[in-house]
């Protein structure tokens, strides 16, 4: 098995999601690291995006709020290589409507081994990091195998 090499240059593809008793620590992280994430591409789900705009005064590109595909939009770019990184501050402590789609981001980076975190601790690590100005050459699994499987179909 050859894993894949996705070439991330210096400029990251950020997407930038927190729920909503989330979107102030993201606000406060984001306020902090502002000149670091104005080096990057940055886009957000609507409500999220709307928000950090407004605070941080750059443009992100906003995708429809969270609950209303945003998300789903986003594990879309993850697959047709269009995000390097993910910031998702989710909430473990409350029920939300998008519990599917939450799942399926979360499972989306992990097949396409995009870094992402979940909290602000990671969220320092991440943006802290060498790699963030450099290249990078992520590594997905070889999944040809999975592609070929055999299926079994009964004759009708
Ligand atoms: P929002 O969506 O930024 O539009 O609030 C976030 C989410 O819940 O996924």
């Amino acid at each position: 098995m050859n894993d894949q090499k996705i070439a991330m240059g210096p400029v990251k593809k950020i997407a930038l999601v927190a729920h909503d008793h989330k979107k102030q620590t993201l606000i406060e992280w984001s306020r902090f690291n502002r000149d670091l994430l104005a080096h990057h591409k940055v886009f957000a789900t609507g409500t999220t995006g709307k928000l950090l705009e407004d605070e941080l005064g750059m443009r992100i590109q906003k995708l429809q709020s969270g609950p209303l595909g945003g998300d789903q939009q986003i594990g879309s770019k993850i697959v047709e290589g269009k995000v390097d990184f993910i910031i998702f501050f989710w909430d473990p402590l409350e029920p939300q409507p998008h519990d599917p789609d939450v799942k399926a981001l979360l499972r989306m980076a992990v097949v396409w081994n995009i870094p992402i975190a979940c909290n602000r601790a990671s969220a320092d690590f991440m943006i802290s990091s060498p790699l963030m100005d450099g290249e990078y050459n992520r590594l997905v699994p070889d999944y040809s195998m999975y592609r070929i499987r055999k299926i079994d179909i009964e004759e009708a």
